[in-house]
């Protein structure tokens, strides 16, 4: 058997190694390293995938939440909800613009942020929801929409864990995770399911002028160059990381279904166990798996994790700590947030190997190790 990684990039790179390779010498020989073609061709296949009128390439999906917010003209002080439960990165944005973050709770079953949760901290100050498709599994976007237009707020859907994920509407509409809201952010880290082999990220929106302005705040405020209308960063794709998402995003359909024919085993071998959840998957919108996460009750999480360690099988906690209870959201009054679901999964969530290279009997070496442990 092969050895058990979270994430194995090596199986998955051998598979499309020539192609890969061939792209990068491309961008070698051509030095275009900055904004070479591969990057504007990524934009426009990415665009098309998505069924979205604009996306705009940043250096990572940290910055893509950042760009998002400072285009969408929001000022200290302004309230932006956001789950606590969630990769740090969602909130951290928020504090560093002088934004306040306001931590909602997440629903047991999605991970997500739900409309309940959203309301009840809405006040006069708030502009922004970001919800976060955690896991690969949407939040209820329908509904968070609905919301935000009664309350005229802004919607930024953190998609870094779920590109590719189709949501459908009440009335049997379509349309990919990341494109509901005003403005989707993604992260093409490289454990993530589309990643590429550094950094990068991307925006999109089908508003003309807000991917105009997205466009100039990741290029230092300019249109033409050397002339600096507003204050922006400076936030690249490289076009070495474009070349290879352009391979990887033909095969993504792919890659998911890999993903979900992992899951699928793993369903079956935890279902109906009374000290194991398995992922829920609701009717909205398919799960694309970047984890596959199991709430585990009256098991001692820690032995398991050292258990499955033993057997050369690693498993991860994500995320240890909430937002709210970290020590860099002291100063906006984490420690006062009751969020007791938040609490009550952080206690109990696993995360199992998960990637496009899972062999079944690696899936079954797995389970059987999982149900061995909490069994006896
Ligand atoms: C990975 C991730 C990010 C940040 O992406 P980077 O490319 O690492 O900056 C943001 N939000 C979520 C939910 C993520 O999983």
């Amino acid at each position: 058997m092969r050895p058990i990684q979270m994430v194995d990039l090596k199986q998955q790179y051998l598979k499309i190694k020539n192609e890969v390779d061939t792209a990068i010498h491309g961008v070698l020989d051509s030095t275009a390293f900055i904004n070479g073609k591969p990057v504007g061709e990524f934009a426009n296949n990415l665009a098309a995938y998505l069924g979205s009128k604009h996306v705009i390439t940043c250096a990572n999906g940290t910055d893509a939440l950042q760009i998002s917010m400072m285009a969408l003209g929001l000022e200290p002080g302004d309230e932006v909800i956001t789950p606590s439960f969630t990769y740090v990165a969602t909130t951290e944005v928020v504090a560093l613009l002088r934004l306040k973050p306001v931590f909602v709770e997440v629903d047991k079953k999605t991970f997500c942020i739900g409309p309940e949760a959203i309301e009840k901290a809405i006040t006069p100050k708030t502009k922004a929801i970001v919800p976060v498709h955690l896991y690969g599994h949407a939040a209820p976007m329908e509904e968070i929409m609905k919301i935000a237009k009664k309350h005229n707020l802004f919607v930024i859907e953190d998609n870094a864990q779920a590109i590719g994920s189709d949501y459908t509407f009440s009335d049997g509409t379509m349309k990919k995770t990341g494109t509901i809201g005003t403005i989707g952010t993604t992260s093409f880290f490289p454990s993530k399911n589309l990643g590429c082999y550094g950094d990068g990220g991307a925006i999109f929106t089908d508003d003309d002028a807000l991917a105009n302005k997205l466009k100039m705040i990741a290029n230092h405020g300019q249109q033409k160059r050397y002339y600096h209308e507003m204050v922006g960063c400076n936030s690249r794709l490289d076009t070495i990381q474009a070349a290879v998402l352009n391979i990887k995003l033909k095969n993504l359909d792919e890659y998911i279904d890999a993903r979900r024919k992992a899951a699928d085993y793993y369903d079956k071998a935890f279902v109906d166990h009374p000290k194991i959840t398995v992922p829920y998957r609701a009717k909205y919108g398919t799960h694309v798996f970047h984890q596959y996460t199991l709430i585990l009750e009256n098991v001692d999480r820690d032995k398991l994790n050292e258990f499955l360690a033993t057997k050369n099988i690693p498993s991860m906690i994500y995320y240890p700590v909430p937002a709210h209870r970290q020590e860099m959201f002291a100063k906006f009054g984490g420690s006062s947030y009751n969020l007791p679901a938040t609490d009550w999964l952080t206690e109990r969530v696993i995360s199992l190997p998960m990637h496009t290279e899972l062999e079944e009997e690696q899936l079954n070496y797995i389970s059987s190790s999982v149900l061995e442990f909490i069994n006896h």
